[in-house]
C-alpha cells in the first residue's frame, strides 16, 4: 500500500521515512503542504496519508479538507501529526476530515498500530465499491447473453430519442425474434436454448457501429435502436443483422441447428414525441407479419408514429 508523507521538518520526515519503509510501505514524500496536495489531488494517488498539521504553504487542516471536499474513490484515510501543546485542538483535526491524529514524537509501535487501522479502513471501503459496482452491473446487465437488459436498453432508447427529436433527425427501432425458438427448446432442451441466445446475441452485435445498440429485451427478443438511422437505413442494417445471425448453423448437443430471426422495424422522425414502449410496440407488430411472410425477414411497421 502507498503511503504519503507529508512533513516540513526533515529530521521528523527522515524517521518516518525509515520506519514506513522497514515496514514495507511504498512511500511518496511531500516537504510542504502544496506538494502534499498535488499528490492527494491525482486521481491515483497514495490511499493513505501521514500529513503533518503546521506546514509552510497549505496547512495539514486544508489539505484534509480539500482531501474531503474533492472525495475521492477509494478513499483516503488521514492521519493527522500534531505537536503537544496543539492537543486541545485535535477536534478541530477531526472536524476538517481527518481521521486519526498522532502527537509528535512519534512512538513507532502505535504509528505502526493505526496504520493497520488506516489499511483496514481503506481495503473496506475499496470492497464496498466493488460490492456497489457489481450490484450496479447486475441491475443493468442481462446475466445470460452480458448485453444491456430490458430497463438498461430501455434507458438507453429514451435517451437517444430525446437526443434525435431535439435535432430533428430520425430512430429506429428493430425488434429481433428468434424463429422457432420454442421448437428449438423443446428439442435440445433449455441449456441449449440458452447457448442459442449467447451465440445469437454475439452475432447481431458485429454489424452495428459503435453509437448503435442492442439489448436483450425478453425471452427470446432483442431489441436494437439506430439512432440517426431512417426507415430505410434501419432496413439495411438490420437485414445485416438478420443476416449475421443466420451466418452458419449452430453445433448444438452434435447436432447442426440452423437459427434465423425475424426483425420488426419502427421509425420516427422529424422530432415527433413519440414514448420508448409506443416505438417499441410499434416494431412488435411486425414480426408476427414477417411470420405470416415466411420467417428470416425484416419487416417494417406499418404505424412508425404515435403522437
Ligand atoms: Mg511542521
Amino acid at each position: 500500500m502507498r503511503i504519503l508523507l507529508a512533513e516540513d521538518e526533515p529530521v521528523s520526515r527522515h524517521l518516518l521515512q525509515v520506519c514506513l519503509t522497514g515496514w514495507g510501505y511504498e512511500i511518496v514524500v511531500a516537504a510542504d503542504g502544496a506538494e502534499a496536495w498535488q499528490q492527494l489531488e491525482r486521481g491515483d494517488g497514495p490511499s493513505i496519508a501521514i500529513i503533518d498539521w503546521m506546514m509552510p504553504g497549505m496547512d495539514g487542516l486544508e489539505i484534509c479538507r480539500r482531501v474531503r471536499a474533492q472525495g475521492r474513490e477509494p478513499y483516503v484515510y488521514v492521519l493527522l501529526l500534531t505537536e503537544r501543546h496543539q492537543q486541545d485542538d485535535v477536534v478541530a483535526g477531526l472536524k476538517s476530515g481527518a481521521d486519526d491524529f498522532m502527537t509528535k514524537p512519534f512512538d513507532e509501535p502505535e504509528l505502526r498500530a493505526r496504520l493497520r487501522v488506516g489499511e483496514r479502513i481503506v481495503q473496506l471501503q475499496t470492497e464496498l465499491v466493488a460490492a456497489r459496482e457489481a450490484m450496479r452491473s447486475i441491475a443493468v446487465v442481462d446475466a445470460l447473453t452480458g448485453l444491456p437488459n430490458r430497463t438498461a436498453i430501455l434507458q438507453t432508447l429514451a435517451k437517444e430519442l430525446n437526443r434525435t427529436r431535439r435535432e430533428r433527425a430520425p430512430l429506429s427501432v428493430g425488434l429481433v425474434d428468434i424463429d422457432h425458438f420454442k421448437q428449438i427448446n423443446d428439442t435440445y432442451g433449455h441449456l441449449a436454448g440458452d447457448a442459442v441466445l449467447r451465440q445469437t446475441a454475439t452475432r447481431m452485435q458485429a454489424p452495428l457501429r459503435s453509437y448503435e445498440a442492442v439489448g436483450r429485451w425478453g425471452g427470446e427478443e432483442f431489441l436494437i435502436i439506430l439512432p440517426g438511422c431512417d426507415a430505410q437505413v434501419a432496413h439495411l442494417v438490420t437485414d445485416r443483422v438478420r443476416s449475421a445471425v443466420a451466418v452458419e448453423p449452430l453445433l448444438i448437443e452434435g447436432a447442426s441447428v440452423s437459427i434465423t430471426c425475424s426483425v420488426g422495424l419502427a421509425t420516427t422522425c422529424d422530432g415527433r414525441i413519440v414514448q420508448p414502449l409506443e416505438l417499441v410496440s410499434a416494431a412488435d407488430l411486425a414480426p408476427y407479419r414477417a411470420k405470416a411472410h415466411g420467417r428470416n425477414r425484416v419487416e417494417a411497421a406499418e404505424v412508425a408514429h404515435a403522437g
